[in-house]
């Protein structure tokens, strides 16, 4: 729909809306697995280039910011979070991330299925020597975390569908596309390795 401005020349050149700082709203550039293409320094693009991207359709919009761009032909939300369509080869597994983890629970929780009010919980409890790991995380809603608190699973009457598992690249982005823009996320942090995000 927004075919006809690709190209930005002359007075089609798309411009934030008032109030928008030039260099302001960068987006961050995920792999097609949804994990920053790098990390030091994060990866990230101006509007410009992220927009272009959008219209050369070789990224997806995975979130946007409530800023939009107009030009005399047409208006869109600048994205805050684009991934690449084709994935960037790199010897590394997905991301330990708060989104990938929800990403491969499918966006609900372990125990009930429920899809509102999702947070993490440690299989094996904090106190009781769990880690934050791929294995030993999961997607779960409060209500269920709460019940569980700090109870091994055997002792809470819990169970786990599945045994929780480093997900592969493939999974993730075949759940990814389950799942629309602004699904769950709003900000970058969900994005990001675990502990940036537990130092924080
Ligand atoms: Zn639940």
């Amino acid at each position: 729909m927004f075919g006809a401005a690709a190209g930005f020349t002359g007075s089609d050149q798309p411009r934030p809306g008032t109030g928008a700082p030039g260099s302001g709203y960068p987006a961050l550039v995920l792999n097609a697995d949804y994990r920053p293409l790098s990390y030091f320094p994060l990866s990230v693009w101006s509007w410009q280039d992220a927009i272009k991207a959008v219209f050369l359709e070789r990224v997806e919009v995975v979130a946007e910011y409530d800023q939009t761009v107009r030009s005399p032909s047409f208006e869109m939300r600048l994205p805050s979070v684009i991934s690449l369509k084709e994935y960037v080869r790199q010897d590394r597994s997905p991301a330990f991330t708060r989104f990938n983890l929800f990403l491969r629970d499918g966006f609900r929780c372990v125990y009930c299925g429920s899809k509102d009010d999702l947070t993490f919980d440690h299989v094996v409890p904090r106190s009781l020597g769990g880690r934050t790991t791929w294995e030993n995380i999961v997607t779960a809603c409060s209500p269920c975390n709460l019940k569980k608190g700090g109870m091994s699973l055997h002792k809470s009457g819990f169970s786990l569908p599945r045994k929780p598992q480093q997900p592969g690249v493939h999974e993730l982005q075949a759940q990814g596309r389950r799942f629309p823009p602004n699904y769950l996320h709003e900000t970058w942090v969900d994005w990001l390795y675990w502990d940036v995000e537990l130092e924080a």
